[in-house]
């Protein structure tokens, strides 16, 4: 156990949190609500918390600021942390251990309970700096943003209560860095899940007619597979996994015994569809593959977001600006990628806000949802230095 940074009052309550248990499922967030409380007493903020869903509290602590009337800059990290299998640990992973080399193991310190800290850690800082920013700033934390966030962000950011937060900017998370850059996610692939349905007719296995269900599903496979190389060409060629199309078989299903030609067989995809294709397009090449695959081949949405606008980076969002200049005068470099999975952010550009996935993590390796996640103290201490310079500014743009 390292003595060194014990008595440092922001690693001290960054441990705090992180020794809270919320972890899926059926999670109980009464103790980070009262961790929380606790914050929002010693910041002499005022702090609410509501429940759109029932257990599912949304907490939100407000600075206001001096001009309180122009749109605000929202702080948004999520309380959940997904599951862990502990025998793959070195240390517990709720327990916060803060090594003689000056690392805390703990399942959320990188995704996103030390980003939710920071937040609070920045506003701590400039606040007991006697500064006073132009615009308001809410620090929020969700829930269940790891299961979809659908009774966490995404009903909260349905309410008069959100609207009336007034929000113009919103960061949320993005994944650590191995060097000495952040990456900032300016925006998300889209979900579509799809099960195409392929159907012939039934006949005896020792029959050689045309039509089968089997022929179609080999003719939709063989499509999705193609287009799904030619996606894998450009990744292996450098380009980011986020600005791809993603196409994976994830289920087959059909058939009643072996020698019986069965009247439908099922193929089913998880497809992320990348910001820049057009999204009518994909979906009418798939409504093609069907009708050339022949009669009787349709396909279903399991799951169909509609498409998400990323946030712009150019001078139409002045909150960019401001975070970039503030980053790359600190020496570090902001690296804009689009997101290759799924966050809450999504929900707020919804609402057409511009928000910024924004984790100033650099220099340490990606250990999102892994055995052993954990950050060095200097790191996180760096992030709150970002985060503090990073408030500073876009609220006072
Ligand atoms: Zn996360």
């Amino acid at each position: 156990m390292c003595t060194k940074w014990m008595d440092d009052p922001e690693i001290q309550r960054f441990r705090e949190y992180l020794k809270i248990p919320s972890v899926h499922p059926d999670i109980d967030y009464d103790d980070c609500v009262a961790f929380l409380m606790k914050q929002a007493l010693e910041l002499d903020l005022p702090i609410a918390v509501y429940e759109v869903v029932p257990s599912k509290p949304v907490v939100v602590i407000t600075w206001a600021g001096t001009e309180p009337n122009l749109p605000s800059i929202l702080l948004n990290s999520h309380m959940d942390v997904v599951p862990i299998y502990e025998e793959h640990w070195t240390h517990p992973p709720f327990a916060a251990t803060l090594t003689e080399d000056g690392f805390i193991f703990a399942r959320g310190t990188q995704d996103m309970k030390g980003i939710g800290m920071m937040h609070l850690e920045a506003v701590r800082r400039l606040k007991s700096a006697a500064v006073r920013l132009k615009r308001t700033v809410h620090i929020s934390f969700v829930p269940d943003e790891e299961i979809g966030g659908v009774v966490g962000m995404k009903s909260f950011t349905e309410t008069e209560d959100f609207k009336s937060l007034n929000v113009g900017f919103c960061l949320d998370e993005s994944m650590p860095c191995d060097d000495n850059a952040i990456y900032a996610f300016n925006g998300e692939r889209t979900n579509r899940e799809i099960k195409v349905t392929c159907r012939g007719t039934p006949m005896h296995g020792a029959e050689l007619l045309p039509g089968t269900a089997g022929e179609k599903l080999h003719f939709i496979i063989d499509k999705f597979m193609k287009f799904r190389e030619e996606e894998r060409k450009k990744v292996a060629a450098g380009t980011p996994l986020g600005e791809v199309t993603t196409v994976n078989l994830t289920q087959v299903e059909g058939g009643v015994q072996i020698n019986v030609i069965p009247e439908n067989l099922s193929v089913s995809f998880d497809i992320r569809v990348a910001p820049e294709r057009d999204h009518d397009e994909f979906e009418e090449m798939i409504t093609r593959w069907c009708k050339e695959a022949g009669e009787g081949v349709t396909f279903e949405y399991f799951v169909k977001n509609p498409l998400v606008k990323s946030t712009r980076t150019d001078e139409s969002v002045p909150f960019w600006a401001a975070l970039k200049e503030t980053v790359e005068h600190m020496g570090i470099e902001l690296r804009c990628i689009i997101c290759p999975g799924a966050t809450d952010a999504r929900y707020v550009r919804r609402r057409g806000i511009p928000a910024i996935g924004f984790s100033p993590i650099s220099s340490t390796p990606m250990l999102l949802h892994a055995h052993d996640e954990r950050i060095h103290v200097k790191v996180f201490k760096r992030g709150i230095d970002v985060m503090e310079k990073t408030v500073l500014a876009v609220a006072n743009v």
